[in-house]
């Protein structure tokens, strides 16, 4: 009897256990795998983390009819929420700050090459000039409470999604009183540290390859967003093709550049950054980091890596890449 209660017991406890710290939770959403990993969050909290996820998903996805995104490609006038609203607001920013490299308007090329949907292609030329006429369009509104986008205009959230996805997670943890916690967005790392951990925690940046690392980088409350075309591409007769287009061609980035780390405060403001670099190249990349010193990257290209001075004493490039030239982008 003695021995039963004492099981009982274990168990009870076990369950309340589980009840209370929740320690991680992976789940899919945006086409990617998700973990949250938060040592102090309960069962609840990271329940309320993966719903959050869900909803901005079902808000924003292109392939969801529903959408508001979904329904303002389909040419419908939509009563956007002040989420979408400030979220295109920020993507367009994001475009002109960047020199047009990061476009959401893009969408209509992204499609016609088959991502998102899975239909991958090689459209013809004349076909991806066609497109190009609806792509870049500056005329866009979000003030208004219903949105309409001109005929042919299609948007597309995804180059930005995950890291403000991020963003909102790190926030609804740090509210409920989590101060140490890493959510990893498939390549979208948010990280929030803990004044009470000895050490920063050290985030390993994948090699293009998937199979090493390039580097450690020792961190803390800071997002942590690598861009590369090495887990979404298509081959046709030989040829890859990335998901990160080049707004100035139509076509998949074939620049210079094999992965692209952006370090900084907003999930939001380094995906986009991480694309649009990526976009840019070495040459053009180095020259607009020189420019901006709120945030911090490292730049993988075929021949060297570009680290900004920033990330000095931060980072630990792996044995594997040791051999490459680094370039120190000085600010
Ligand atoms: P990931 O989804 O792997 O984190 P990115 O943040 O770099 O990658 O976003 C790439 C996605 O954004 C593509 O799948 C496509 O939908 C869209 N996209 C591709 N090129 C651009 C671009 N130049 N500007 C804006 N969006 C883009
Ligand atoms: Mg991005």
């Amino acid at each position: 009897m003695r021995r039963i209660t004492f099981c009982l017991l274990i168990a009870l406890l076990f369950m309340f256990s589980c009840a209370q710290a929740a320690e991680s939770r992976t789940f899919f959403a945006m086409d990617t795998m998700m973990t949250l990993q938060a040592p102090d969050a309960d069962d609840a909290l990271l329940d309320q983390c993966e719903d959050r996820i869900y909803q901005l998903e079902e808000k924003i996805s292109v392939t969801n009819a529903e959408s508001q995104i979904a329904r303002l490609n389909a040419g419908e006038a939509v009563a956007i929420d002040d989420e979408v609203r400030s979220l295109l607001a920020f993507a367009f920013d994001m475009s002109d700050e960047t020199g047009g490299a990061l476009d959401i308007t893009l969408y209509p090329i992204v499609r016609a090459w088959g991502f998102t949907t899975g239909e991958y292609r090689v459209p013809a030329d004349e076909e991806i000039v066609a497109l190009l006429a609806y792509v870049g369009d500056r005329s866009i509104s979000v003030s208004s409470d219903t949105l309409q986008l001109p005929d042919g205009v299609m948007i597309d959230l995804g180059s930005v999604a995950k890291g403000y996805a991020s963003d909102v997670l790190a926030g609804l943890l740090r509210e409920n009183g989590v101060d140490r916690a890493l959510v990893d967005l498939g390549g979208n790392i948010y990280c929030i540290g803990s004044k009470a951990e000895a050490s920063p925690r050290r985030i390993g940046l994948q090699s293009p390859t998937g199979d090493s690392y390039i580097a450690a980088l020792s961190v803390s409350d800071c997002a942590i967003v690598t861009s590369g075309v090495y887990e979404r591409y298509f081959e046709a007769d030989g040829v890859r093709y990335g998901h990160i287009f080049d707004p100035s061609t139509g076509r998949p980035v074939n620049g210079d550049l094999l992965s692209v780390t952006v370090v900084g405060k907003s999930g939001a403001r380094c995906d986009a950054l991480s694309t649009a670099l990526f976009v840019m190249g070495s040459e053009k990349a180095g020259a607009w980091l020189r420019a901006h010193d709120d945030v911090e990257a490292l730049l993988l290209s075929e021949d060297a890596l570009l680290i900004t001075d920033g990330l000095r004493g931060i980072v630990k490039i792996s044995d594997d890449y040791a051999s490459l030239p680094v370039q120190w982008i000085e600010r």
